[in-house]
C-alpha cells in the first residue's frame, strides 16, 4: 500500500513544525506555538453603559480599528490552560512586548 505524500498540501502546511510563525508566552505555560492559541480581539473595547445609544452599540459589536504599529490584543490559550491573556504586539513586525493575564 502506498502512503500519501503530503509534503506539498495543505495538511502537511499546517500540522509541520517548520511553519510556526509566531510565538506566545503563557505566564502559566511558557512559550508555546501560536497555533495553541485563539485570537479574540482588540484588548482594549469597552462596553457601553447601559443607557448608551444604538450607535454606541453598533460600534462596539461591528467596528473594529485596523492599527499599524502597537495594538493590544486579547489571546485565548485554548490547547492548553485556557487563560485569556493580554498581548501588546506590533502588527507590523510580530514583536510582541508585554504578555500578561487579565
Ligand atoms: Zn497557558
Amino acid at each position: 500500500m502506498a502512503v500519501a505524500d503530503l509534503s506539498g498540501s495543505v495538511l502537511w502546511f499546517f500540522f509541520s513544525r517548520k511553519n510556526i510563525l509566531m510565538r506566545l508566552t503563557c505566564p502559566f505555560c511558557g512559550p508555546r506555538g501560536i497555533e495553541e492559541f485563539t485570537y479574540m480581539g482588540d484588548a482594549t473595547l469597552q462596553r457601553p453603559g447601559k443607557d448608551a445609544e444604538p450607535a454606541a452599540w453598533v460600534d462596539y459589536v461591528y467596528l473594529r480599528q485596523n492599527p499599524a504599529g502597537a495594538h493590544s490584543e486579547l489571546w485565548y490559550h485554548t490547547a492548553a490552560c485556557r487563560h485569556f491573556l493580554t498581548v501588546d504586539r506590533d502588527t507590523r513586525t510580530h514583536a510582541i512586548t508585554t504578555t500578561g493575564t487579565t
